[in-house]
């Protein structure tokens, strides 16, 4: 279920039934609402629950857990090899970072393989360490042209490599997750992971864009 970009910024659900408000509501969010109504009716899934997932992915769960991931293992050796080793069980380590539940898998960019993420099938995405998915993320274009002409799709994004670079998609499933261990950009000697996770862009976790280096301007697309 879509609740990242269905049930929006509204928490009254389908317990409301204030007149005029509904009328406000696209398609997909009636849906929705209705769907969510019917569960919650025959007891499925409690609203109060919903509400607490939702807003922790409002506030407290995107891309900023994912930087602090991936700067550490830049900083940190040691926590890189246990990051590829089982990003599950790494992520799990760090008390700032919410815990992974599913399956997380970390793919490291060299010079000679350049990683990108995708779902063919929806939208399955590293929830708990880049928060909710990008609305691209989620569209045909994007499931169907990374897979076939990645290098096209990242010229999109603004991102050109070198030809030699191999380009390697992942594709997530229900059960596996990946996230992109990006290069670390150069010129950052002896920089904290602070400093670090401020070069750490969501798109670069993704695969769909590169770290960026120090005192570019910082920004997703
Ligand atoms: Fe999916």
């Amino acid at each position: 279920m879509t609740i990242e970009d269905d049930r929006g910024q509204d928490h009254s659900h389908g317990r409301s039934h204030e007149h005029g408000e509904m009328s406000e509501l696209s398609d997909t969010q009636l849906r929705v609402r209705s769907l969510e109504t019917v569960l919650a009716e025959k007891g499925y899934v409690d609203s109060a629950a919903l509400d607490v997932i939702v807003e922790a992915y409002e506030t407290r769960i995107g891309p900023q857990n994912g930087q602090r991931v991936i700067a550490r293992a830049w900083a940190d050796p040691d926590f890189r090899a246990a990051l590829l080793d089982d990003a599950s069980a790494a992520v799990n380590t760090m008390g700032n970072v919410s815990d992974v539940g599913s399956h997380l898998i970390a793919v490291e960019n060299t010079p000679e393989q350049h990683n990108m993420i995708v779902c063919t099938l929806c939208s399955c995405y590293p929830w708990e360490v880049l928060g909710l998915p990008p609305t691209w993320y989620k569209s045909v274009p994007y499931r169907s042209r990374a897979v076939l002409e990645p290098r096209a799709v990242l010229s999109k994004f603004g991102v050109t490599l070198p030809e030699e670079t191999e380009i390697r998609v992942w594709d997530s499933t229900a059960e596996t997750r990946y996230i992109v261990l990006p290069i670390r950009p150069e010129g950052t000697d002896g920089w904290s992971e602070e400093q670090l996770a401020s070069l750490v862009i969501r798109n670069s976790m993704i695969g769909t864009g590169l770290a960026q280096r120090p005192g570019e301007a910082k920004g997703d697309s």
